[in-house]
């Protein structure tokens, strides 16, 4: 600590001097994240203050949350789902395992079967709860291989996992074929849709990823992605109301006898900030902005094949790859890379149509 505090002036100058190394979103190309809407901001700062550890205290926000889970419940053909205000994608997966393993209490040693290509929070979530993680290969399209899924479980399966929307290759996984297996051996299988969640329902023709196929328990989805909220903003949405409910703990000083969470003090203004979007924008204008993202990456795929620059993949979402060499990519662009080695652009909507062609010039003009 300092001994004497600052003055708002010296504060704020040095705040902004620091916030000044961050990146501009003009040339962010990597990111799963991107500029809250407007009315997001709007909303997280009427809701600064609030805790949803607490429910009782804040009863309307809570009711938000509340709102909040309907309108996924709603959108992933579901009206009667449960669930709750996650963090994220990572705590949205930990969560949905927990829960999985709760309900199997009675295996000694227990696994989870996931895609290869399942996000790294997978491997946090193994990690905490003593899971051992059994990855399924992918087909020649970056998919899980539902065969191969079927042949892995086993008598300690407690769960199996399908991404909708990679986030390495934005492809999605044979939801309908996994939701049946996982039906066949009456097992928990849950959906991770962290990004492809807010992009999937909006697409010209969808894929089916969610509660309409048998089989599905739970999805993930993180408005804090495509749902253009302010961050940490998460959703694990439940097919059974009450499912949670399993996880309940005591808490002895709150407002509330027990809860289910994770994080014990939770912020309302996220919460609030992704029901502002998707009740400012509705059905047709989230679909505007996918719409949008959806054209920027097939252009994007389009300009860099006429470059010489080949696609590594025809994505189901807007998340680009290429086989393209590492000192092709001028500054000040921030790219990534997947553990391929390909380059990997999301088309976010920060990233308007004109950063597109601004990208393609510079990285034309620089290996020509
Ligand atoms: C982003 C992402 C996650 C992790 O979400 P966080 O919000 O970063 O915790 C998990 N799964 C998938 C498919 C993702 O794209």
């Amino acid at each position: 600590m300092l001994n004497k505090g600052r003055s708002v002036e010296e504060l704020f100058s040095f705040f902004a001097e620091k916030k000044s190394l961050d990146l501009d979103h003009d040339y962010i190309l990597s990111s799963m994240c991107t500029l809250p809407h407007s009315v997001a901001v709007r909303a997280h700062c009427m809701f600064m203050e609030t805790n949803l550890g607490d429910p009782g205290l804040f009863p309307g926000t809570f009711s938000l949350e509340h709102l909040l889970v309907k309108r996924f419940g709603d959108l992933f053909h579901c009206p009667d789902a449960g669930g709750y205000a996650t963090s994220g994608g990572t705590e949205s997966n930990i969560q949905a395992l927990r829960l999985a393993k709760a309900l199997r209490h009675e295996v000694a040693s227990p696994n989870v079967i996931v895609p290869a290509s399942a996000h790294f929070s997978f491997k946090k979530a193994c990690d905490i709860l003593g899971l051992s993680m059994q990855k399924v290969p992918l087909d020649r399209d970056h998919r899980m291989d539902a065969g191969k899924a079927a042949e892995m479980i086993d008598a300690n399966t407690v769960a199996m996992v399908g991404v909708a929307g990679t986030t390495e290759y934005g492809m999605v996984d044979p939801i309908a074929d996994l939701g049946k297996i996982a039906d066949q051996h009456d097992l928990f299988f849950h959906v991770d849709a962290a990004f492809g969640g807010m992009v999937i329902p909006f697409l010209d023709r969808p894929v089916p990823f969610d509660f309409a196929l048998k089989g599905v328990t739970t999805v993930a989805v993180d408005p804090h992605k495509m749902g253009m909220s302010t961050i940490p903003a998460g959703c694990l949405v439940t097919r059974e109301k009450d499912a949670l409910n399993t996880l309940n703990i005591d808490t002895p000083y709150l407002t509330v006898k027990q809860e289910y969470t994770l994080g014990g003090t939770r912020p309302g203004a996220p919460v609030a900030a992704a029901l502002a979007v998707m009740d400012y924008l509705g059905f047709d204008g989230m679909k505007a902005v996918v719409s949008g993202c959806m054209k920027n990456t097939e252009r994007l795929i389009a300009g860099m094949e006429t470059l010489g620059i080949p696609r590594a993949a025809t994505p189901d979402v807007n998340v680009a790859t290429f086989v393209c060499d590492q000192k092709r990519i001028p500054l000040p662009w921030r790219v990534s890379w997947t553990c391929q080695k390909h380059l990997r652009i999301v088309c976010m909507p920060h990233v308007h149509a004109d950063r597109i062609e601004a990208f393609l010039s510079d990285i034309g003009e620089y290996h020509a």
